[in-house]
């Protein structure tokens, strides 16, 4: 694909004037800069129009050196008058350049940056933007930004200067220039893809105005309300993709109509030993409307650790079984698959209702025996493992599929699913809160249901961030607190230790502790690289209480569900991440007794300073924590860097802009529900820019 912008390309560039498409001609270029702009991605001058400013420079309070103020941010235009470079011992550099301004000198000063010594020249004219403090004898600014301005370039005061990525041998205000002469020249002719009153709706400039602010803008206010409308368009052309995907998914095939009648609604409940709260019988109702139809279901259920969505996804089996169809429950371990295996043989014990689980450790005889079964349709329920996913298993007549803990699970594998011979309806319960913004975007055609509230009778969980001298009075403290009845966890990041580094293992830990302060308790050991039915034992005899202590790896970070179980001590908390540690801690606020957490970080860290820590320490929101982890993380890594499914967006960023994803989204469906395919001459240009970069996600060949 070529490298243009987000958006338009300039009708220009249908012509086949081979000199006019050339870069190299283009003015200003030439043979010298034109391979250095393609190392910026910009082939074809239309591209540079959709080279934006990465940034800013602010020069509205251009200063003499009389104007300045200690801590006063301001700007100033002087020519260099010296330069001196330094190299400390332990090899830190600082260059110092002094700038003769109107009325005295502002030294420059950067450490680290000794590349700057090449850029910069004695006699050269320079714009200094930075926060001068006073050195006595004149003043300083500690890595100002600059901008080298030409003999005949002059200043605009006032006017914001764009500053763009760099390559080596490329100067700002050339490629100022260069892009200055394309908006003269192309920019009249750009192809508009949203229509006045989408424009009018969301305030969004014209593409040619927002094309010249955002490179030359009037003021800050005005770049960035050009970046808005590039970002809109950005996500609009994507949120119409998801869009017109669920259309497309909801209509190839219906969904079985499957009701909750008065009858059954209170058949399902009266299994359930506990009140629901409010947030489950809300969600529950949202969800059986959904079955109540003949489109799919495409439901992400969030909640945060042990708000009890799985037996909202019982209520939805169990309809579906009362109706004579199938569900499967799919769950990432198979820890977790016996735990809900038995959990729910156990609530279904005096019934019809044939559960079975299904996992990759069975024997390959006992496991074809159950396919055939499935495949006749005597199971009903099936729970497995992930893994299921790839199997060609057969149904005779699947009506719902369950995805537990589940948020790595993007916009890609999904269309996997759909292509699956049957048409269930599909629910998501997703481990982590995902920001809203991104249960948009990577989960952008499901419906959102959260559960906010918790059973009630849950205790808290008490937070602490321990220092490694305090670790022998807190294993006491485990002591006592095992000795008062309840269980403990202690994770550690690694199975075994490595040579390489100390990270701290469970193996070792198991030894050590087990010999050292926590001998007088009966210690287990859980790790990912045991046998299913090892583990499985372990996990029993930590559920009867013959285990006190389970030494584990994160293995148990997601659904284990032990409500004796209120101590946790995580070593090396900082190689972890923040979803996952409060994953983690959500499996201490099982039951009634209060829960206590512990949080130790490698040899030679300070606890403190590391901010995932902290925010987990100050919280226990599990969407706030989430929201902060999307703005620490980005979304790619939130949600698992391969797996997410999401294009890697050129403008917008979804940490950030929230606001606009809302809004084209709901832009995108009213636009979808009016005119599925966009086959309407006003979408023509929208369309095909949906096609060509998310052709991919929609078989639009296939309808269009
Ligand atoms: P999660 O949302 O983390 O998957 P679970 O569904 O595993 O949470 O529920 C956590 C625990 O809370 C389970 O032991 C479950 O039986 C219990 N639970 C769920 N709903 C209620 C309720 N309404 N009242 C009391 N306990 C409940
Ligand atoms: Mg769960």
């Amino acid at each position: 694909m070529s490298s243009s912008g987000p958006t338009n390309s300039p009708k220009t560039s249908k012509g086949n004037d081979d000199q006019a498409n050339s870069l190299q001609f283009f003015p200003g270029v030439g043979p010298m800069r034109a391979p250095l702009l393609e190392k910026l991605g910009i082939t074809k001058p239309s591209d540079l129009l959709f080279y934006f400013p990465r940034s800013y420079q602010d020069v509205a309070q251009l200063c003499t050196a009389q104007q300045l103020e200690s801590d006063v941010r301001a700007t100033v235009i002087g020519v260099v008058e010296a330069i001196d470079l330094r190299t400390f011992e332990d090899g830190r550099t600082m260059l110092g350049v002094l700038l003769d301004v109107s009325g005295g000198f502002v030294r420059m000063v950067w450490f680290n940056q000794a590349f700057r010594r090449h850029q910069i020249a004695r006699g050269m004219r320079i714009a200094a933007t930075g926060t001068p403090k006073s050195t006595g004898v004149s003043w300083e600014m500690r890595h100002p930004e600059i901008q080298i301005l030409g003999q005949d370039q002059d200043m605009q005061p006032g006017k914001p200067l764009p500053i763009y990525g760099l390559t080596e041998g490329m100067q700002q205000r050339h490629l100022q220039k260069i892009i200055g002469t394309a908006i003269e020249r192309l920019a009249p002719d750009l192809e508009e893809a949203l229509s006045e009153e989408v424009r009018a709706k969301y305030s969004l400039m014209d593409i040619a105005t927002a094309i010249k602010q955002i490179h030359e803008p009037d003021s800050l206010e005005h770049a960035h309300q050009a970046r808005r409308r590039f970002i809109f368009q950005e996500l609009l052309v994507f949120q119409l993709a998801l869009a017109m995907r669920r259309y497309q998914a909801e209509h190839s095939r219906p969904a079985p109509k499957l009701e909750s009648t008065a009858q059954i609604h209170a058949r399902i409940v009266r299994r359930f030993p506990f009140e629901l709260t409010p947030d489950q019988v809300r969600v529950i109702r949202e969800v059986s409307d959904d079955m109540n139809r003949e489109l799919p279901m495409n439901r992400l259920l969030q909640g945060d650790v042990g708000s009890g969505k799985t037996v909202v996804a019982v209520y939805a089996m169990l309809l579906a079984v009362a109706h004579r169809h199938q569900a499967v429950f799919m769950v990432p371990t198979e820890v977790l698959a016996r735990q809900h295996a038995s959990r729910m043989a156990e609530s279904l014990k005096s019934s019809q209702v044939h559960v079975e689980l299904l996992t990759g450790s069975m024997g390959q005889r006992e496991r074809n025996e159950l396919l055939e079964r499935i495949a006749l349709g005597t199971v009903d329920i099936v729970i497995g493992t992930t893994a299921l996913l790839n199997e060609k298993v057969e149904f005779d007549k699947l009506g719902i599929i369950v995805i537990d803990e589940q948020h790595r699970f993007g916009v890609q594998q999904r269309a996997t699913l759909r292509t699956s011979r049957t048409q269930p309806h599909y629910l998501v319960l997703s481990a982590t809160p995902i920001p809203r913004t991104l249960a948009m975007t990577a989960f952008g055609d499901l419906d959102v249901s959260t559960i906010k509230d918790k059973p009630l009778g849950r205790a808290v969980v008490h937070t602490y961030v321990g220092r490694s001298d305090q670790m022998a009075s807190w294993w006491s403290f485990v002591v006592k607190q095992v000795k008062q009845g309840r269980q403990a966890y202690i994770i550690a990041p690694r199975v075994a230790q490595d040579e390489e580094d100390n990270t701290a293992s469970v193996e070792q830990s198991f030894e050590e502790l087990g010999k050292g302060p926590l001998s007088e308790l009966k210690l287990g050991l859980l790790h990912g690289r045991m046998d299913g039915p090892t583990k499985q034992s372990i996990l029993d005899a930590f559920t009867n209480g013959q285990i006190e202590v389970l030494v584990a790896t994160t293995v148990v970070e997601v659904g284990i569900d032990i409500a004796n179980a209120t101590v946790m001590t995580i070593l090396d908390a900082n190689r972890m991440g923040l979803a996952q540690l409060h994953q983690l801690r959500g499996r201490i606020s099982r039951g009634t007794h209060p829960g206590y957490l512990c949080l130790f970080t490698s040899e030679g860290t300070i606890p403190e300073e590391n901010s995932r820590i902290a925010a987990l320490a100050s919280t226990d929101d599990g969407f706030a924590l989430a929201e902060l982890d999307l703005r620490m993380r980005g979304p790619g890594q939130l949600l698992g860097t391969q797996q997410h499914g999401l294009p890697p967006f050129r403008i917008a960023d979804l940490s950030r802009d929230a606001d606009i994803v809302v809004e084209a989204r709901d832009e995108a469906r009213k636009i979808v529900s009016e005119d599925p395919l966009l086959a309407g001459p006003q979408w023509q240009r929208l369309k095909r820019q949906v096609q060509g970069r998310h052709g991919d996600m929609i078989a639009l060949g296939d309808v269009g």
